[in-house]
């Protein structure tokens, strides 16, 4: 039996998503800007699609922009901003230090270009604090970018009272969605953003393709440049079978939202208890009653999470160490890091994501050898010192 437990790092694409994605593969080969009927025919696919991702975050679909996943999606957030802010003399980045690298990172190449990044840690439950936000916010601030899930612990942020601080002094409020929506409810009115990033394989859907939705007047330049496509703000000849698989996804995701949240969080908290009860030495990281129902991540004493989860998978069951892009490396997790976690704890843990195919047998088969693997890797450390 093999088990996955790690959805938030990707998920499988739903049964209706591959034979959407197929049938477009085959029959909507045509270019999405072509006048003719096989070009308005993919433009008409590329639309439906459109309304559907708009939808499922409350936004309009004419203010939401495909492009090639979360990490574009979070690049044109950052960059598109910066570059049209800079004209202002707005220099200023404001983000918590529990984003994914994918805005780290485009900041620290901000930073290298003039920018002047400012990151946020958070509390011991994972949380950012608006106060803290607020201090790090100046007239010179262009952009706050604030996760609305975060992707290791699944904790979510208050980006609603954040957004409000960044208007005040007339910054632009980003939120990276990748983790949340499909997940709990995204409503770009309620979190009162103004550039939202969500990522389709995440949900469902397809690898390569994501959306940032940009609210109408947002001052901000493309990144990248070519055509006309997506209404000047990302060029490119649209990836039409990825776009039509994302909508698809993104009908699925918000049709099952309310049931799977459910579902999903009573085999969590189960598998959770389980743990908690059956290893010593265990503790969960984050606040536990401020989560996306997926995920869970916990910290094992005296067991480095990369030889766990080795063992896991040898038994057929798979985990994460948290990021996807940092696993194969030893590299202590920058979120557990931020929350003020002892370094023991920041370099042993696992997460847990749950999602569509997750099953009450899964769980069983994982609390049944976990505690074993446990102690046989501590007693192998306690015989090495
Ligand atoms: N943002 C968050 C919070 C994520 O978890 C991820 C994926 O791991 C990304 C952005 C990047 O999305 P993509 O893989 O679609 O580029």
């Amino acid at each position: 039996m093999r088990v996955y437990f790690d959805y938030n790092a990707t998920t499988p694409l739903a049964p209706d998503v591959l034979e959407a994605m197929t049938r477009a593969e085959r029959d909507l080969f045509g270019n999405a800007s072509s006048v003719h009927h096989f070009g308005q025919q993919a433009k008409a696919a590329v639309d439906e699609a459109r309304s559907e991702v708009a939808v499922l975050i409350g936004g309009d679909p004419s203010e939401l922009v495909f492009t090639s996943g979360g990490t574009e999606s979070d690049n044109l957030a950052l960059r598109g901003v910066a570059d049209a802010a800079e004209l202002a003399g707005r220099r200023r980045l404001v983000a918590s230090a529990i984003e994914h690298e994918a805005v780290l990172n485009t900041l620290k190449a901000l930073a290298r270009k003039g920018a002047d990044p400012a990151l946020v840690t958070v509390d011991a439950s994972g949380c950012v604090s608006p106060d803290r936000i607020r201090e790090a916010i100046t007239d010179q601030t262009a952009i706050v970018s604030v996760m609305h899930a975060n992707n290791e612990i699944g904790v979510i942020q208050p980006v609603a009272a954040i957004a409000g601080l960044a208007h005040a002094r007339g910054a632009v409020m980003h939120t990276d969605a990748v983790q949340s929506a499909g997940k709990i409810p995204v409503d770009v009115k309620t979190l009162g953003v103004d550039l939202l990033s969500i990522s389709a394989h995440k949900l469902n859907g397809p690898k390569g393709v994501g959306a940032l939705w940009i609210r109408r007047g947002t001052r901000m330049q493309p990144v990248m440049t070519g055509g006309k496509q997506e209404r000047n703000r990302r060029a490119g000849t649209e990836n039409v079978p990825a776009i039509v698989g994302f909508g698809v996804a993104a009908r699925l995701a918000r049709a099952k939202m309310e049931s799977e949240a459910v579902r999903l969080a009573a085999l969590r908290d189960r598998l959770e208890e389980a743990i908690l009860a059956g290893v010593p030495g265990t503790a969960v990281n984050g606040a536990r009653s401020l989560r996306v129902p997926n995920t869970t991540n916990v910290s094992f004493d005296r067991v480095e999470a990369e030889s766990l989860l080795i063992a896991l998978d040898l038994e057929g069951i798979a985990v994460s160490t948290g990021s996807a892009c940092s696993s194969g490396t030893l590299e202590p997790s920058h979120v557990l890091r931020a929350m003020g976690l002892a370094a023991h704890r920041t370099q042993n843990s696992l997460r847990f994501s749950l999602g569509m195919f997750s099953t009450d047998a899964e769980v069983d088969r994982l609390v049944a050898v976990l505690p074993g693997l446990v102690e046989k890797l501590r007693t192998l450390t306690r015989k090495a010192v």
